[in-house]
């Protein structure tokens, strides 16, 4: 009997010492949560590093990378689609951990592989990790809008005012600032349904145009605007789009922005918290009547909200 069970031990201990080795080999382009052994004189199985990061993600969906590390993790630089973002390094449980939210645009994603590339310090120790994600193709629904003419085509003494507009509007929503203020699962901002989903291919006029690049929100004029999360007050404007407008900075290149407010109650500068009034619906701006429209910033590139406030981080990286 323990003739026959001494070599399955030996077995198991050969699988168990053999483990990291045989991932480190295949690094960090094949498969997901990956557990790599980032000592070279480590014997042990226990794991050092974990990378999260999903193989997949649809076009225009929001995803999160999760570096954790047993040994201490400094200057954790995340490299995605010419962008980069430092993620805030929290100590949890002995663990020290990166978290990071990246994601797609629906007006320029390519589906395909996309390299993602996380440089961080570990004990001292400099390392650079990559991994391949595909962006998955996905079909947006089209959605045709009739509009007075002149909604749909600015007139030529507002051109001005709308390319200064833009570059306002480009600053803030390109904020990446190094403390990380988000928390999942986000906020909604108002109690209405969703009327308009985020990606839909729209049509003004039969001409095509870009498309929604948030999600709309029923709000009669006069409804409370919650912030969907931690964060505080980047940019308060009156924008010929937009209206009156809110852009609240989460952190780590996170920005959500309020759009068609018939008030604002908060200034540029101030912290705002979870679920804290923002301003009150309503129509401003190239609005057709009063509704909420959300956006969310991730590195500039703006993703649809509907996963953020329906998952937790565990969730999002399930
Ligand atoms: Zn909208």
């Amino acid at each position: 009997m323990i003739s026959r069970r001494i070599p399955y031990m030996f077995l198991c201990l050969f699988l168990i010492l053999a483990a990291p080795a045989a991932y480190a080999q295949f690094g960090l382009e094949e498969g997901d949560d990956v557990t790599l052994s980032t000592d070279a004189n480590a014997t042990q199985a226990q794991p050092q590093l974990v990378f999260a990061a999903p193989d997949s993600v649809p076009v225009g969906e929001p995803f999160l990378v999760r570096i954790t590390s047993t040994k201490p993790l400094n200057e954790v630089d995340i490299y995605w689609q010419g962008k980069e973002v430092m993620p805030k390094i929290n100590v949890w449980n002995d663990k020290h951990v990166a978290l990071a939210m990246l994601g797609t645009d629906v007006l320029n994603a390519k589906p395909g592989k996309q390299e993602l590339v996380v440089t961080a310090s570990i004990d001292s120790v400099r390392k650079t990790y990559k991994k391949n994600v595909t962006i998955a193709a996905k079909k947006f629904p089209r959605q045709d809008l009739t509009l007075p003419k002149k909604m749909v085509t600015p007139p030529q003494e507002v051109y001005d005012r709308i390319a200064r507009e833009r570059k306002v509007i480009a600053e803030a929503r390109n904020t990446i600032s190094p403390e990380r203020m988000w928390k999942l699962p986000f906020k909604r901002p108002v109690d209405g349904d969703v009327t308009s989903a985020y990606g839909l291919q729209r049509f003004l006029n039969k001409q095509p145009k870009n498309p929604h690049r948030g999600m709309d929100f029923r709000a009669p004029k006069g409804a409370v605007i919650h912030a969907v999360a931690d964060g505080k007050v980047l940019l308060v404007g009156n924008h010929y789009y937009a209206g009156n407008s809110v852009y609240i900075d989460h952190g780590n290149g996170v920005v959500s922005m309020y759009f068609h407010l018939s008030k604002v109650s908060v200034k540029e500068g101030e912290t705002v918290s979870r679920g804290q009034l923002v301003g009150l619906s309503g129509s401003t701006g190239r609005a057709t009547g009063p509704h909420l429209h959300l956006s969310i910033g991730v590195l500039g590139k703006l993703v649809d909200p509907a996963p953020l406030f329906e998952k937790n981080v565990d969730q999002m990286l399930q």
